[in-house]
Protein backbone atom coordinates (compact mmCIF):
# COMPACT_ATOMS: atom_id res chain seq x y z
CA UNK A 1 0.00 0.00 0.00
CA UNK A 2 1.20 3.71 -0.97
CA UNK A 3 -0.05 7.01 -0.69
CA UNK A 4 0.11 8.68 -4.10
CA UNK A 5 -0.51 11.90 -6.07
CA UNK A 6 -2.33 11.46 -9.39
CA UNK A 7 -1.74 14.57 -11.44
CA UNK A 8 -4.09 14.93 -14.67
CA UNK A 9 -3.41 17.82 -17.54
CA UNK A 10 -5.64 19.62 -19.52
CA UNK A 11 -5.59 17.02 -22.71
CA UNK A 12 -6.33 14.72 -19.82
CA UNK A 13 -9.37 15.55 -18.54
CA UNK A 14 -10.19 17.61 -21.99
CA UNK A 15 -13.91 16.21 -22.38
CA UNK A 16 -16.40 13.88 -19.66
CA UNK A 17 -14.93 10.88 -21.54
CA UNK A 18 -11.37 11.60 -20.87
CA UNK A 19 -12.32 12.51 -17.28
CA UNK A 20 -14.02 9.22 -17.02
CA UNK A 21 -10.82 7.43 -18.35
CA UNK A 22 -8.88 9.32 -15.27
CA UNK A 23 -11.18 8.46 -13.17
CA UNK A 24 -10.89 5.10 -14.14
CA UNK A 25 -6.71 5.01 -13.45
CA UNK A 26 -7.69 6.30 -10.15
CA UNK A 27 -9.58 3.83 -8.84
CA UNK A 28 -7.56 1.18 -10.19
CA UNK A 29 -5.21 2.71 -7.95
CA UNK A 30 -7.64 3.20 -4.48
CA UNK A 31 -8.47 -0.75 -5.69
CA UNK A 32 -4.97 -1.75 -5.54
CA UNK A 33 -5.20 -0.15 -1.48
CA UNK A 34 -3.18 3.22 -2.37
CA UNK A 35 -4.11 6.41 -0.99
CA UNK A 36 -4.82 8.41 -3.44
CA UNK A 37 -4.91 12.17 -3.76
CA UNK A 38 -5.64 13.57 -7.34
CA UNK A 39 -4.76 17.03 -8.80
CA UNK A 40 -6.67 18.28 -11.93
CA UNK A 41 -6.28 21.12 -14.26
CA UNK A 42 -8.76 22.74 -16.26
CA UNK A 43 -9.94 20.89 -19.12
CA UNK A 44 -7.85 22.14 -22.26
CA UNK A 45 -8.57 25.29 -23.91
CA UNK A 46 -10.32 26.32 -20.75
CA UNK A 47 -7.78 28.58 -18.63
CA UNK A 48 -6.84 30.17 -22.33
CA UNK A 49 -9.90 31.05 -22.93
CA UNK A 50 -11.01 32.57 -19.26
CA UNK A 51 -7.54 34.57 -19.59
CA UNK A 52 -8.87 35.78 -23.18
CA UNK A 53 -12.29 37.10 -21.12
CA UNK A 54 -10.32 39.23 -18.58
CA UNK A 55 -7.83 40.78 -21.38
CA UNK A 56 -11.52 41.80 -23.37
CA UNK A 57 -13.02 43.18 -20.54
CA UNK A 58 -10.06 45.51 -18.99
CA UNK A 59 -7.72 47.00 -19.79
CA UNK A 60 -6.85 47.76 -16.06
CA UNK A 61 -4.68 44.92 -15.13
CA UNK A 62 -5.76 43.80 -12.06
CA UNK A 63 -4.25 40.55 -10.98
CA UNK A 64 -6.62 39.57 -8.03
CA UNK A 65 -9.46 39.46 -10.46
CA UNK A 66 -7.49 37.54 -13.51
CA UNK A 67 -6.88 35.17 -10.40
CA UNK A 68 -10.41 35.07 -9.07
CA UNK A 69 -11.12 34.31 -13.38
CA UNK A 70 -9.13 31.89 -14.21
CA UNK A 71 -8.63 29.58 -11.04
CA UNK A 72 -12.37 28.68 -11.95
CA UNK A 73 -11.13 26.21 -14.97
CA UNK A 74 -9.66 23.51 -12.43
CA UNK A 75 -12.30 23.87 -9.89
CA UNK A 76 -15.25 22.63 -12.84
CA UNK A 77 -12.60 19.98 -13.50
CA UNK A 78 -12.19 18.89 -9.60
CA UNK A 79 -16.15 18.56 -9.36
CA UNK A 80 -16.47 16.80 -12.35
CA UNK A 81 -13.63 14.33 -11.45
CA UNK A 82 -15.23 13.78 -7.83
CA UNK A 83 -18.66 12.92 -9.58
CA UNK A 84 -17.39 10.88 -12.08
CA UNK A 85 -15.48 8.80 -9.02
CA UNK A 86 -18.59 8.52 -6.74
CA UNK A 87 -20.55 6.84 -10.47
CA UNK A 88 -17.99 4.34 -9.72
CA UNK A 89 -18.24 3.66 -6.50
CA UNK A 90 -15.22 5.37 -5.09
CA UNK A 91 -15.45 7.44 -2.23
CA UNK A 92 -14.13 10.89 -3.40
CA UNK A 93 -14.69 14.83 -2.74
CA UNK A 94 -13.31 17.78 -4.46
CA UNK A 95 -11.03 20.45 -2.92
CA UNK A 96 -10.20 24.21 -3.38
CA UNK A 97 -7.15 25.86 -2.82
CA UNK A 98 -8.52 27.66 0.18
CA UNK A 99 -10.46 25.01 1.47
CA UNK A 100 -7.17 22.82 2.14
CA UNK A 101 -5.55 25.08 2.53
CA UNK A 102 -2.54 25.64 0.06
CA UNK A 103 -1.31 29.05 1.26
CA UNK A 104 0.86 30.72 -1.08
CA UNK A 105 2.55 34.93 -0.83
CA UNK A 106 0.85 37.18 -2.55
CA UNK A 107 2.08 37.19 -5.76
CA UNK A 108 -1.14 37.30 -7.97
CA UNK A 109 -0.72 35.66 -11.22
CA UNK A 110 2.34 33.49 -9.94
CA UNK A 111 2.48 33.03 -6.47
CA UNK A 112 4.06 30.69 -4.53
CA UNK A 113 3.21 28.10 -1.97
CA UNK A 114 4.60 28.49 1.45
CA UNK A 115 2.85 26.10 3.16
CA UNK A 116 0.15 23.01 2.84
CA UNK A 117 -1.77 22.23 5.83
CA UNK A 118 -2.64 18.45 5.85
CA UNK A 119 -5.21 18.16 8.77
CA UNK A 120 -7.99 17.74 6.72
CA UNK A 121 -6.82 15.68 3.76
CA UNK A 122 -4.50 13.25 6.08
CA UNK A 123 -7.52 11.56 8.10
CA UNK A 124 -9.68 11.19 4.73
CA UNK A 125 -6.40 9.87 2.69
CA UNK A 126 -6.52 7.57 5.35
CA UNK A 127 -10.09 6.36 5.78
CA UNK A 128 -9.97 5.40 1.94
CA UNK A 129 -11.40 8.65 0.38
CA UNK A 130 -9.73 10.25 -2.65
CA UNK A 131 -9.35 14.12 -2.38
CA UNK A 132 -9.41 15.54 -5.92
CA UNK A 133 -7.72 18.89 -5.53
CA UNK A 134 -7.84 21.84 -7.98
CA UNK A 135 -5.06 22.63 -9.64
CA UNK A 136 -3.13 25.94 -10.25
CA UNK A 137 -4.67 28.13 -6.88
CA UNK A 138 -4.03 28.86 -3.45
CA UNK A 139 -4.79 31.40 -1.18
CA UNK A 140 -3.14 34.57 -0.23
CA UNK A 141 -2.39 35.70 3.59
CA UNK A 142 -5.87 37.77 2.88
CA UNK A 143 -7.65 35.13 1.84
CA UNK A 144 -8.11 35.73 -1.66
CA UNK A 145 -7.38 33.27 -4.49
CA UNK A 146 -4.21 33.13 -6.03
CA UNK A 147 -2.66 30.98 -9.22
CA UNK A 148 0.61 29.66 -9.57
CA UNK A 149 1.45 30.66 -12.62
CA UNK A 150 0.66 28.89 -16.11
CA UNK A 151 1.33 25.23 -15.89
CA UNK A 152 1.19 25.76 -12.20
CA UNK A 153 -1.11 21.99 -11.59
CA UNK A 154 2.35 20.58 -12.16
CA UNK A 155 3.45 22.42 -8.83
CA UNK A 156 0.42 21.73 -7.31
CA UNK A 157 0.96 18.01 -7.23
CA UNK A 158 4.69 17.55 -6.23
CA UNK A 159 4.14 20.44 -3.29
CA UNK A 160 0.93 18.01 -2.30
CA UNK A 161 3.54 15.29 -2.23
CA UNK A 162 5.49 16.61 -0.37
CA UNK A 163 3.33 17.81 2.04
CA UNK A 164 1.42 14.55 2.24
CA UNK A 165 4.62 12.28 2.43
CA UNK A 166 3.40 10.71 -0.38
CA UNK A 167 5.71 7.58 -1.86
CA UNK A 168 5.39 9.04 -5.57
CA UNK A 169 3.94 11.79 -7.58
CA UNK A 170 2.22 10.64 -10.76
CA UNK A 171 2.17 13.61 -13.58
CA UNK A 172 -0.47 12.05 -16.10
CA UNK A 173 -0.36 13.73 -19.56
CA UNK A 174 -0.80 13.27 -23.42
CA UNK A 175 2.71 12.28 -24.20
CA UNK A 176 4.11 9.42 -22.91
CA UNK A 177 7.34 10.67 -21.01
CA UNK A 178 10.22 12.96 -21.22
CA UNK A 179 11.67 13.15 -24.70
CA UNK A 180 15.23 14.55 -25.86
CA UNK A 181 13.32 17.34 -27.16
CA UNK A 182 9.46 18.29 -28.05
CA UNK A 183 8.26 15.53 -29.63
CA UNK A 184 5.88 17.16 -31.74
CA UNK A 185 8.86 19.26 -33.41
CA UNK A 186 11.07 15.74 -33.65
CA UNK A 187 9.54 13.02 -35.02
CA UNK A 188 12.62 11.05 -34.32
CA UNK A 189 12.86 12.19 -30.66
CA UNK A 190 13.97 9.87 -28.05
CA UNK A 191 12.01 8.88 -24.94
CA UNK A 192 14.06 9.12 -21.67
CA UNK A 193 13.84 5.93 -18.81
CA UNK A 194 15.37 8.90 -16.51
CA UNK A 195 16.14 12.63 -16.56
CA UNK A 196 18.32 14.24 -13.50
CA UNK A 197 16.73 16.81 -11.87
CA UNK A 198 19.28 19.19 -12.98
CA UNK A 199 18.43 19.22 -16.59
CA UNK A 200 14.88 18.67 -16.30
CA UNK A 201 14.85 21.77 -14.36
CA UNK A 202 17.22 23.86 -17.39
CA UNK A 203 14.96 21.77 -20.16
CA UNK A 204 11.68 23.16 -18.25
CA UNK A 205 13.22 26.68 -17.50
CA UNK A 206 14.50 26.97 -21.25
CA UNK A 207 10.55 26.43 -22.34
CA UNK A 208 9.92 22.54 -22.17
CA UNK A 209 6.49 22.44 -21.20
CA UNK A 210 6.04 19.26 -19.81
CA UNK A 211 6.40 20.66 -16.41
CA UNK A 212 6.42 23.55 -14.78
CA UNK A 213 10.12 24.22 -14.10
CA UNK A 214 8.54 25.27 -9.97
CA UNK A 215 7.78 21.87 -9.31
CA UNK A 216 10.90 20.50 -10.37
CA UNK A 217 12.21 22.88 -7.93
CA UNK A 218 10.48 21.24 -4.98
CA UNK A 219 10.63 17.83 -6.31
CA UNK A 220 14.86 18.11 -6.02
CA UNK A 221 14.22 20.30 -2.87
CA UNK A 222 12.18 17.60 -0.95
CA UNK A 223 12.98 14.28 -2.37
CA UNK A 224 9.51 13.24 -4.10
CA UNK A 225 9.40 10.83 -6.67
CA UNK A 226 8.38 12.25 -9.36
CA UNK A 227 7.21 11.02 -12.56
CA UNK A 228 6.02 11.86 -16.27
CA UNK A 229 3.48 9.08 -18.06
CA UNK A 230 0.82 8.84 -20.30
CA UNK A 231 -2.84 9.08 -19.26
CA UNK A 232 -3.65 7.10 -22.42
CA UNK A 233 -1.90 4.36 -22.89
CA UNK A 234 -0.27 1.80 -19.86
CA UNK A 235 3.64 2.05 -20.02
CA UNK A 236 5.95 2.97 -18.13
CA UNK A 237 6.69 6.74 -17.93
CA UNK A 238 10.00 8.74 -17.22
CA UNK A 239 11.22 8.99 -13.83
CA UNK A 240 13.06 12.49 -12.59
CA UNK A 241 16.07 11.27 -10.40
CA UNK A 242 19.29 12.42 -8.64
CA UNK A 243 22.30 12.12 -11.17
CA UNK A 244 23.68 9.70 -9.63
CA UNK A 245 21.50 7.31 -10.25
CA UNK A 246 21.19 8.08 -14.16
CA UNK A 247 23.98 5.16 -15.58
CA UNK A 248 24.49 5.71 -19.45
CA UNK A 249 25.40 9.46 -19.01
CA UNK A 250 24.72 11.48 -22.33
CA UNK A 251 27.01 14.75 -22.85
CA UNK A 252 24.14 16.35 -24.19
CA UNK A 253 20.61 15.28 -22.96
CA UNK A 254 18.01 17.15 -24.80
CA UNK A 255 17.33 20.25 -26.46
CA UNK A 256 14.53 22.87 -25.32
CA UNK A 257 12.89 25.81 -27.02
CA UNK A 258 11.12 28.81 -25.84
CA UNK A 259 9.18 31.29 -28.39
CA UNK A 260 8.30 33.20 -25.32
CA UNK A 261 11.09 35.69 -25.47
CA UNK A 262 11.28 39.33 -27.55
CA UNK A 263 14.83 41.00 -28.56
CA UNK A 264 15.34 44.53 -28.11
CA UNK A 265 18.63 46.79 -28.98
CA UNK A 266 19.33 49.71 -28.24
CA UNK A 267 21.56 51.14 -31.10
CA UNK A 268 24.28 53.41 -30.21
CA UNK A 269 24.36 53.82 -26.71
CA UNK A 270 27.23 55.37 -24.95
CA UNK A 271 29.92 53.35 -24.08
CA UNK A 272 30.60 54.54 -20.74
CA UNK A 273 30.74 53.10 -17.06
CA UNK A 274 26.89 53.41 -15.49
CA UNK A 275 25.39 52.38 -19.08
CA UNK A 276 23.84 49.07 -18.55
CA UNK A 277 22.86 50.24 -15.28
CA UNK A 278 20.98 53.30 -16.96
CA UNK A 279 19.10 50.39 -18.78
CA UNK A 280 18.37 47.45 -16.51
CA UNK A 281 17.66 49.51 -13.53
CA UNK A 282 14.97 50.64 -14.98
CA UNK A 283 13.64 48.01 -16.10
CA UNK A 284 13.76 46.01 -12.69
CA UNK A 285 11.98 49.08 -11.61
CA UNK A 286 9.08 48.07 -14.03
CA UNK A 287 9.43 44.39 -13.22
CA UNK A 288 10.86 43.72 -16.38
CA UNK A 289 13.06 40.27 -16.28
CA UNK A 290 15.85 40.43 -19.03
CA UNK A 291 17.39 37.05 -19.82
CA UNK A 292 20.62 37.36 -22.98
CA UNK A 293 22.55 40.06 -22.70
CA UNK A 294 24.91 41.06 -25.37
CA UNK A 295 27.25 44.27 -25.90
CA UNK A 296 28.81 44.76 -29.25
CA UNK A 297 32.87 46.01 -29.35
CA UNK A 298 32.17 49.06 -29.83
CA UNK A 299 34.13 50.73 -32.98
CA UNK A 300 35.21 54.01 -31.95
CA UNK A 301 35.17 53.76 -27.91
CA UNK A 302 32.06 56.01 -27.82
CA UNK A 303 28.89 54.15 -28.60
CA UNK A 304 27.92 50.48 -28.63
CA UNK A 305 24.66 48.26 -29.25
CA UNK A 306 23.11 46.57 -26.53
CA UNK A 307 20.90 43.35 -27.27
CA UNK A 308 19.14 41.70 -24.63
CA UNK A 309 15.53 39.59 -24.57
CA UNK A 310 12.63 40.27 -22.52
CA UNK A 311 9.34 37.88 -22.03
CA UNK A 312 7.47 38.42 -25.17
CA UNK A 313 4.49 39.28 -22.90
CA UNK A 314 6.80 42.19 -21.05
CA UNK A 315 8.38 43.66 -24.42
CA UNK A 316 5.25 46.44 -24.57
CA UNK A 317 6.18 47.36 -20.95
CA UNK A 318 9.90 47.24 -21.39
CA UNK A 319 10.35 49.83 -24.89
CA UNK A 320 7.73 52.01 -22.66
CA UNK A 321 9.84 51.42 -19.59
CA UNK A 322 13.00 52.20 -22.08
CA UNK A 323 11.35 55.00 -24.31
CA UNK A 324 10.47 56.90 -20.69
CA UNK A 325 14.51 56.70 -20.12
CA UNK A 326 15.49 57.50 -23.23
CA UNK A 327 17.44 60.80 -22.08
CA UNK A 328 18.75 58.92 -19.43
CA UNK A 329 20.54 55.86 -21.27
CA UNK A 330 21.15 58.43 -24.81
CA UNK A 331 20.71 55.37 -27.36
CA UNK A 332 19.97 56.25 -30.95
CA UNK A 333 17.78 54.25 -32.04
CA UNK A 334 15.25 51.46 -29.96
CA UNK A 335 14.85 48.01 -32.16
CA UNK A 336 12.18 45.64 -31.02
CA UNK A 337 11.68 42.14 -32.15
CA UNK A 338 9.54 39.55 -31.52
CA UNK A 339 9.79 36.98 -33.82
CA UNK A 340 12.87 34.65 -32.17
CA UNK A 341 13.37 31.83 -31.11
CA UNK A 342 15.92 30.77 -28.03
CA UNK A 343 17.20 27.19 -28.56
CA UNK A 344 18.95 25.16 -25.74
CA UNK A 345 20.92 22.31 -25.68
CA UNK A 346 21.17 20.66 -22.24
CA UNK A 347 23.52 18.22 -20.34
CA UNK A 348 25.66 17.90 -17.35
CA UNK A 349 27.95 16.44 -19.44
CA UNK A 350 28.79 19.41 -20.64
CA UNK A 351 30.93 19.79 -17.27
CA UNK A 352 33.48 17.39 -18.42
CA UNK A 353 33.51 17.29 -22.43
CA UNK A 354 34.21 20.29 -25.00
CA UNK A 355 33.35 21.07 -28.02
CA UNK A 356 29.42 20.76 -26.82
CA UNK A 357 29.44 24.74 -27.95
CA UNK A 358 31.50 24.06 -31.22
CA UNK A 359 29.47 21.92 -32.32
CA UNK A 360 26.28 24.26 -31.79
CA UNK A 361 27.72 26.82 -33.91
CA UNK A 362 28.34 24.49 -36.18
CA UNK A 363 25.63 23.03 -37.18
CA UNK A 364 23.43 26.29 -36.87
CA UNK A 365 25.76 27.58 -39.40
CA UNK A 366 25.73 24.68 -42.13
CA UNK A 367 22.01 25.01 -42.04
CA UNK A 368 22.46 28.76 -43.09
CA UNK A 369 21.19 30.00 -39.23
CA UNK A 370 22.51 33.40 -37.98
CA UNK A 371 23.24 32.81 -34.45
CA UNK A 372 21.89 36.31 -33.13
CA UNK A 373 22.27 35.88 -29.18
CA UNK A 374 24.53 33.43 -27.31
CA UNK A 375 24.53 32.56 -23.37
CA UNK A 376 26.08 29.54 -21.47
CA UNK A 377 26.07 28.20 -17.73
CA UNK A 378 27.39 25.29 -16.26
CA UNK A 379 24.85 22.78 -18.42
CA UNK A 380 23.35 24.46 -20.93
CA UNK A 381 23.52 26.58 -24.04
CA UNK A 382 21.31 28.92 -25.65
CA UNK A 383 21.39 30.57 -28.62
CA UNK A 384 19.09 32.91 -30.06
CA UNK A 385 17.65 32.42 -33.86
CA UNK A 386 14.76 33.86 -36.33
CA UNK A 387 11.62 32.24 -35.22
CA UNK A 388 11.29 30.85 -38.86
CA UNK A 389 14.07 28.42 -38.11
CA UNK A 390 12.70 27.10 -34.96
CA UNK A 391 11.69 23.02 -36.60
CA UNK A 392 15.00 22.99 -38.65
CA UNK A 393 17.59 23.86 -35.92
CA UNK A 394 16.53 22.26 -33.56
CA UNK A 395 16.30 19.00 -35.77
CA UNK A 396 19.79 19.73 -37.06
CA UNK A 397 20.84 19.88 -33.60
CA UNK A 398 19.11 16.69 -32.62
CA UNK A 399 20.85 14.69 -35.13
CA UNK A 400 24.06 16.10 -34.41
CA UNK A 401 24.40 15.18 -30.74
CA UNK A 402 23.37 11.62 -31.83
CA UNK A 403 20.16 12.13 -29.93
CA UNK A 404 17.86 10.66 -33.13
CA UNK A 405 16.34 7.08 -32.42
CA UNK A 406 17.45 4.63 -34.44
CA UNK A 407 14.11 3.56 -36.34
P1 LIG B 1 -0.56 19.02 -19.54
O1 LIG B 1 -1.76 19.70 -20.09
O2 LIG B 1 -0.77 17.56 -19.30
O3 LIG B 1 0.02 19.73 -18.36
P2 LIG B 1 1.45 20.22 -21.24
O4 LIG B 1 0.93 20.65 -22.56
O5 LIG B 1 1.65 21.25 -20.20
O6 LIG B 1 0.52 19.04 -20.71
O7 LIG B 1 2.83 19.43 -21.43
C1 LIG B 1 2.93 18.34 -22.33
C2 LIG B 1 3.51 18.82 -23.64
O8 LIG B 1 4.85 19.24 -23.46
C3 LIG B 1 3.61 17.76 -24.71
O9 LIG B 1 2.42 17.63 -25.44
C4 LIG B 1 4.79 18.21 -25.57
O10 LIG B 1 4.38 18.80 -26.78
C5 LIG B 1 5.47 19.28 -24.73
N1 LIG B 1 6.91 19.06 -24.59
C6 LIG B 1 7.86 20.00 -24.80
N2 LIG B 1 9.08 19.49 -24.62
C7 LIG B 1 8.93 18.20 -24.28
C8 LIG B 1 9.84 17.14 -23.97
N3 LIG B 1 11.16 17.33 -23.96
N4 LIG B 1 9.32 15.92 -23.68
C9 LIG B 1 8.00 15.73 -23.67
N5 LIG B 1 7.09 16.68 -23.96
C10 LIG B 1 7.53 17.91 -24.26
N1 LIG C 1 -4.77 25.34 -16.28
C1 LIG C 1 -3.52 26.03 -16.00
C2 LIG C 1 -2.83 26.41 -17.30
O1 LIG C 1 -3.33 26.14 -18.37
C3 LIG C 1 -2.63 25.27 -15.09
C4 LIG C 1 -2.18 23.92 -15.61
O2 LIG C 1 -2.83 23.35 -16.50
O3 LIG C 1 -1.20 23.40 -15.11
O4 LIG C 1 -1.80 27.03 -17.27
MG1 LIG D 1 1.29 21.39 -18.13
Amino acid sequence: MARIVMKFGGTSVADLDRIANAAGRVKRAVEAGDEVAVVVSAMAGVTNQLVGYVDKTSRVYDAREYDAVVASGEQVTAGLMALRLQELGVAARSWHGWQIPIRTNEVHGKARIEEIGTDNLDPRLKSGEVAVIAGFQGVSPRGRITTLGRGGSDTTAVALAAALKADRCDIYTDVDGVYTTDPRIVAKARKLERISHEEMLEMASLGAKVLQTRSVELAMNHGVRLQVLSSFEDKPGTLVVDEEEIVEQQVVSGIAYSRDEAKITLVKVADKPGVAASIFGPLADAAVNVDMIVQSVSSDGQRTDMTFTVAKTDLDRAVKTLEENRAAIEYEQLIADPDVVKISVIGVGMRSHAGVAQTMFRTLAEKGINIQVISTSEIKISTLVGEEYTELAIRALHSAYGLDTAA
